[in-house]
């Protein structure tokens, strides 16, 4: 999933200025790390009215990085979107974008911070796992990944900093070459790590547009 993090209400309130506000939330992501599903949007709307701030409407996107069907979705709140000022988007950058792009008339307002493509390990506890690299080549390193998990991107790691397991970058963070090389052991595939990976092509990830 893609996580994102609430900006703090300071950060919206100043960001916001004057007038009133319509706010939009998204059915996936931003929902399971609760940060823009139907509680928080309705906790937003609760807290923007203590401040005296009209809020014309809100909807949950579903999701909100999908164009046509927000457009559809949409279709029946044009009139509250167009009495707002602002539109506060509680979902990821790309659910911004996407509701920018709907009504490039409107201030688009992000209402959280977009940190990583990760996994929930548990209640409240997120991981990165991917870099958007472009190729994947987890496989090289039994389904783990250094680009995505290692700081440095290395490749041919660790590098000198890993300490007692632990990254240099961050100590609170494991190094992920550790759980690579005890992998490689428990499979017996030691002598892979004596090739060198050559540097990642990351060509692929500025790919700009898709067509199936
Ligand atoms: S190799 Fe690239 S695409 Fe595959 S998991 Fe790592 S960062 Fe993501
Ligand atoms: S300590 Fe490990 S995770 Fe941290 S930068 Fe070095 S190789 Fe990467």
């Amino acid at each position: 999933m893609i996580v994102t993090r609430k900006k703090s209400f300071e950060d919206i309130i100043n960001a916001l200025g004057a007038g009133s506000v319509y706010i939009l939330g998204c059915s996936q992501c931003a929902t399971l790390c609760r940060t823009g599903g139907e509680k928080e949007v309705l906790e937003m709307k609760d807290l923007l009215e203590q401040q005296k701030i009209s809020v014309t409407g809100f909807f949950i996107l579903d999701p909100a990085c999908h164009k046509k069907n927000s457009k559809h979705l949409l279709r029946n709140e044009l009139q509250n979107i167009e009495q707002s000022d602002h539109l506060l988007v509680l979902a990821c950058g790309d659910g911004l974008q996407v509701v920018s792009s709907l009504f490039p008339k409107k201030h688009a307002i992000s209402g959280t911070d977009t940190l990583f493509l990760g996994a929930e390990e548990k209640r409240g506890v997120f991981t990165k796992r991917c870099h958007l690299c472009g190729t994947c080549i987890a496989e090289e390193f039994n389904g783990l990944c250094p680009i995505g998990q290692c700081p440095k991107h290395m490749l041919n790691g660790p590098c000198g900093g890993s300490m007692n397991g632990y990254c240099e970058v961050s100590t609170d963070y494991p190094c992920i070459w550790e759980f690579i090389l005890e992998s490689m052991a428990n499979r017996g595939q030691q002598k892979n790590l004596k090739q060198f990976i050559k540097p990642h092509n990351w060509k692929e990830s500025f790919v700009c547009s898709l067509e199936e």
